[in-house]
């Protein structure tokens, strides 16, 4: 037997019902918001995610699916879709339309992880990408679109960090006062953090290991080192999600693990894992050829999200049965279960027939099975008399109603 790839998953039954839930909050809330949707190809030239997400990056180094096509064109599956959604920006020149440009996907990112316990090879992503907008209100803005559907979606346990990471003027001098820090100890440190120590030590921050957790204790702040200007932003930032309501921590050891953040980024943290997570990238833009544009957006995760809301007590109930199972007791009574089951679905009314050919009996069980609210048999004397007997499977009661009114008996 062929089994599906380490990783994957085949999402149905009621596990999509609750992506549908999901997904169906999303477009409530993003329609809400004025952000509209967008698709991008599920792969890209390589070069787009070397430049839009960093050469330096795990995802980059050690993730990506990245092969080459008969064409001898290097692509690589995305394993996110920031990049892709500023690729369009710029391509197609979203930059000549009314600004911000208000964006969210939902879709498949590949990585070529070690899958555990909320990590897979192939995850789902809902985003939002505001360009051209370099205001704190901005932040706070697609902060309050992320912390409203958490809430709308009665996900427990989830709480926003935020952080500044600076600019590129004062990151500089942040960079050399931790490499200071941490100086001859470097050594105590794991390979990768090593690695990070001359390309890019902020993200020896974001290190997972123990060891190298503890040796940065006393590690100097980046909050400490930012400029005026980054300072000012991130106390508006504070300020309008304070008059928001929205809860949030500010929490230095988030810096990201992407290359192009500048100043704001953010989590939403629950108990296992991040959930949400995104930022400002006001140098993405250019990165991948445009202009320099102001960018802030985040990621989150649909299968966390999904496994975060079925760890909790209470899954929302969601509708399942059909309306009504219209069962038969002969050939003719079929013909016609057939006919009224297409008549009732053109109004939007879930119906169902017998599509195997089952006795009468087996057909009941079947009806209750599937939760069906109402049933009836059709046969020949129904036929004769153009009405049925609908029985309501909660109450058990009976009522004899003509074909011609089932629709706005049902409805
Ligand atoms: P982590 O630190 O957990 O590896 P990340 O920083 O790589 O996360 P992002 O690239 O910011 O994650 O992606 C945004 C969100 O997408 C994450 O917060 C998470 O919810 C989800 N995500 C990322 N990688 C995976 C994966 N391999 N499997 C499932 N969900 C993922
Ligand atoms: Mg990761």
């Amino acid at each position: 037997m062929i089994q599906a790839p380490k990783g994957t998953h085949d999402i149905y039954g009621e596990d999509m019902r609750l992506w549908r839930y999901v997904e169906d909050e999303i477009r409530n809330i993003t329609d809400a918001y004025g952000y509209t949707e967008i698709r991008t190809p599920a792969f890209e030239h390589t070069e787009l995610f070397l430049r839009g997400v960093g050469d330096t990056t795990d995802i980059v180094q050690k993730e990506m699916y990245t092969f080459e096509d008969k064409g001898g064109r290097s692509l690589s599956l995305r394993p996110e879709q920031t990049a892709g959604v500023a690729r369009t920006y710029v391509e197609r020149g979203l930059h000549n339309q009314p600004q911000p440009t208000k964006l969210f996907y939902i879709g498949p990112n590949f990585r070529y992880e070690k899958p555990q316990h909320g990590r897979y090879r192939q995850h789902h992503q809902f985003g939002v990408e505001v360009f051209g907008a370099y205001s704190p209100a901005t932040e706070a803005e697609v902060l309050s679109l992320g912390y409203t559907l958490i809430n709308k979606l009665n996900v427990e346990n989830v709480l926003l960090h935020v952080n500044s990471i600076g600019c590129t003027d004062c990151r500089p001098v942040y960079h050399q006062r931790l490499k200071e820090y941490i100086g001859d100890r470097l050594e105590k440190f794991c390979s990768t953090c090593r690695e990070r120590f001359n390309k890019n030590p902020l993200r020896i921050l974001d290190c997972k290991v123990d060891n190298c957790q503890a040796l940065l204790t006393d590690a100097p702040m980046v909050l400490d080192a930012l400029d005026e200007e980054c300072r000012t932003h991130f106390e508006e930032l504070q300020l309008l999600l304070t008059n928001m309501n929205i809860p949030f921590i500010v929490d230095p050891k988030v810096v990201r693990g992407l290359d192009y953040y500048t100043r704001t980024v953010f989590e939403f943290i629950a108990p296992g894992f991040t959930v949400l997570g995104g930022g400002r990238y006001d140098g993405l833009i250019a990165q991948v050829g445009g202009q320099a544009t102001g960018g802030v957006g985040f990621g989150m995760g649909i299968e966390r999200l999904i496994l975060q809301l079925k760890e909790q007590a209470s899954i929302p109930a969601v509708e399942t049965g059909p309306t009504i199972f219209i069962g038969s007791a002969d050939p003719e009574g079929a013909r016609q279960s057939h006919q009224l089951a297409y008549i009732l679905r053109q109004a939007s009314i879930k119906a169902e027939s017998d599509l195997l050919g089952r006795s009468v009996k087996a057909q009941m069980k079947y009806a209750n099975k599937i939760q069906a609210s109402y049933t009836t048999i059709l046969g020949c004397s129904e036929l004769e008399e153009n009405a049925a007997m609908i029985k309501n499977m909660q109450t058990g009661d009976q009522t004899k109603v003509s074909f011609e009114e089932l629709a706005a008996f049902l409805k």
